[in-house]
């Protein structure tokens, strides 16, 4: 089938409920992964999307979902069940699909660890049109009996690399086994591994192949900067950075759970006492925490509540709220799909992002490996050389002048033409070890 790129979302033909849905969300056009997934989608076809998340992806499986459900609900019994490898991605996946599916009584219901078993059981008893959940829960469910899986006609992999990463696939085949074999599949993924593919070249039939991934991944919407930094400075820095930038809404990220609960809470006691933080609301998410605690956290970096999170890598995936404008990599990442993934929860949508990474002694080499991943240099911040004392500050203010440029252009340093790069990854740079 040939399809023409929709550039409209009525160019999809869709019915006057959807449109009307997609009205009221302010969508004004369809992202590149919704103008090249929803024809076929809609057509019947198995597809294979690449995307990663923040692209509209959500949209495009649920969309042809919604358009092609049985209006009659002839059968209690689940149409379409999409599976994600997060409880935070099935909040998010299934508010989503209620959002699109205002207007009409579809009901759609998400069986995600953590959440109430019983209210689960009792609307599977009343009867749902749509499940959204994680293979585990789903697996339990079809194992009490509660869901049932013989009127599916579409099923949904969503961030289908990440399920395959967590170890899913054993439970993933069972659930695709359970399915109709007449039924569609639809397949989202950031990569297309090895693994991928094998899943696909399995359970898919003749699936379009559809390719909206960004080559260096990270979006050209979000700068990116580092900043050199010795442990004894770093949160003083912070600090600084905090004050100048007077971010809108801001992730900072940890490596341990331990390192965000001191970060957050030496974070409050600034606030409390630094005029430039007085008015920046605070929380603090890791793993620790159970599932309400963690949805009552979402919810107010969602609702504007909080300006500042503080957060270990539980958030690096999966998260969208679209107005946060900074994040901070208070500890880099050891991996760097852990990097992009953190830098990408700004940005969304092509809207303007900015992250930081604080580089520490030793880690020159790392920052290297991130470059190559995402195809391209962190510009060094001018905070990078810690600029805290008035004298060097000063010095910035009055190199600056001299030079008619903006002090967020100039090194902060005694030798600032040799220090523009990191000399540490000057020394590595081309020859990373790992990967
Ligand atoms: P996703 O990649 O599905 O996580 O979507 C990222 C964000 O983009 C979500 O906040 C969506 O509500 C939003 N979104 C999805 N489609 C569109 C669109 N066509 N125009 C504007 N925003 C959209």
């Amino acid at each position: 089938m040939e399809t023409k790129t929709p550039e409209t979302f009525d160019d999809l033909q869709l019915s006057a409920i959807t449109l009307r849905a997609i009205r009221k969300l302010g969508y004004e056009k369809p992202s590149p992964i919704q103008a090249k997934v929803i024809p076929w989608a809609l057509e019947g076809y198995d597809v294979i999307g690449q995307a990663r998340t923040g692209t509209g992806k959500t949209a495009s499986f649920a969309i042809p979902i919604l358009e092609q459900l049985d209006p009659l609900r002839s059968s209690p019994l689940p149409q379409a069940l999409v599976l994600v490898p997060t409880r935070e991605l099935a909040a998010q996946v299934h508010g989503e699909f209620v959002k699109l599916a205002q207007g009409c009584p579809t009901e759609v219901l998400e069986v995600a660890g953590g959440k109430h078993m019983t209210k689960q059981l009792q609307a599977l008893g009343r009867g749902v049109q749509v499940v959204v959940g994680t293979p585990g829960r789903v697996i339990d469910h079809i194992q009490r009996g509660s869901l049932k899986l013989s009127n599916i006609w579409c099923i949904v992999l969503d961030e289908a690399d990440r399920m395959l990463d967590i170890g899913f696939r054993p439970d993933i085949e069972r659930i695709l086994r359970k399915c109709p074999e007449n039924r569609q599949t639809l397949l989202l993924s950031a990569t297309l591994d090895a693994e991928v593919k094998k899943l696909a070249e399995r359970y898919l039939f003749e699936p379009v192949i559809v390719d909206c991934s960004e080559k260096g991944v990270s979006v050209d919407t979000i700068e990116q900067r580092y900043l050199n930094v010795s442990p004894e400075r770093k949160f003083d820095i912070l600090v600084q950075l905090l004050t100048r930038e007077k971010p809108p809404q801001t992730i900072i990220f940890c490596r341990t759970k331990l390192g965000t609960a001191k970060l957050h809470n030496q974070l409050q006691r600034a606030v409390a006492s630094i005029p430039e933080l007085a008015d920046m609301r605070l929380d603090t998410i890791h793993g620790n925490m159970n599932q309400s605690q963690r949805d009552s956290v979402f919810k107010s970096l969602r609702n504007g509540a909080i300006q500042i999170l503080v957060a270990t890598d539980v958030v690096g995936r999966g998260i969208d709220v679209s107005t946060v404008s900074h994040i901070i990599n208070y500890d880099l990442p050891d991996d760097c799909d852990d990097y992009v993934h953190r830098v990408g929860r700004t940005g969304r949508m092509g809207r303007e992002g900015i992250a930081f990474s604080f580089v520490a002694k030793g880690q020159g080499e790392l920052l290297t490996e991130i470059e190559q991943r995402i195809n391209r240099q962190l510009i060094a911040d001018p905070l990078a050389q810690d600029i805290s004392s008035p004298k060097k500050q000063a010095m910035v203010k009055a190199a600056a002048a001299a030079a008619e440029m903006s002090p967020d252009d100039v090194v902060a340093s005694d030798e600032p033409k040799k220090r523009r790069l990191n000399p540490m990854r000057r020394v590595v740079s081309g020859r990373s070890k790992r990967r």
